[in-house]
């Protein structure tokens, strides 16, 4: 079995967050150190897939219902506009190894990039 992440101890209520969306398969909430004026994590609920490539090979629904959820987020708490980003490995600056997606909206920077 994988190693318990952070967003893992999320799913199961051990680290309390302000939960702004959530599905039966699906939960968003603020980033911890936000890189953008809005700035939202959503994650799917199982704890099986590290990254993206592997989350859209099994669960194809799941992937379109963060999309889906990131899309209502961004319209609640910006214009509806905004910016989707799968790191994927830690080359590519990605920490948690519990597939989520970031939601940057807002008068975002040219050179916004999480991480940075
Ligand atoms: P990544 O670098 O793509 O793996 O992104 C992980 C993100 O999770 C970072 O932007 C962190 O700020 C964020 N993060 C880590 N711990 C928490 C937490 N307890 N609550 C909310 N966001 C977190």
């Amino acid at each position: 079995m994988a190693e318990e992440t952070v967003f893992g101890k999320i799913v199961s209520g051990e680290i309390p967050v302000k939960i702004l969306a959530e599905t039966d398969r699906v939960l968003a909430f603020p980033d911890i150190a936000p890189q953008a004026p809005v700035h939202i994590i959503v994650i799917p609920k199982t704890t099986a897939y590290a990254n993206v490539t592997e989350l859209a090979a099994a669960e194809p629904e799941t992937l379109a219902e963060m999309i889906t959820v990131a899309q209502q987020l961004a319209t609640e708490h910006a214009s509806g506009e905004y910016r989707l980003i799968f790191n994927t490995g830690a080359g590519a600056g990605q920490t948690v190894f519990h597939v989520h997606a970031h939601v940057l909206a807002g008068n975002l920077e040219e050179r916004t990039l999480v991480g940075a």
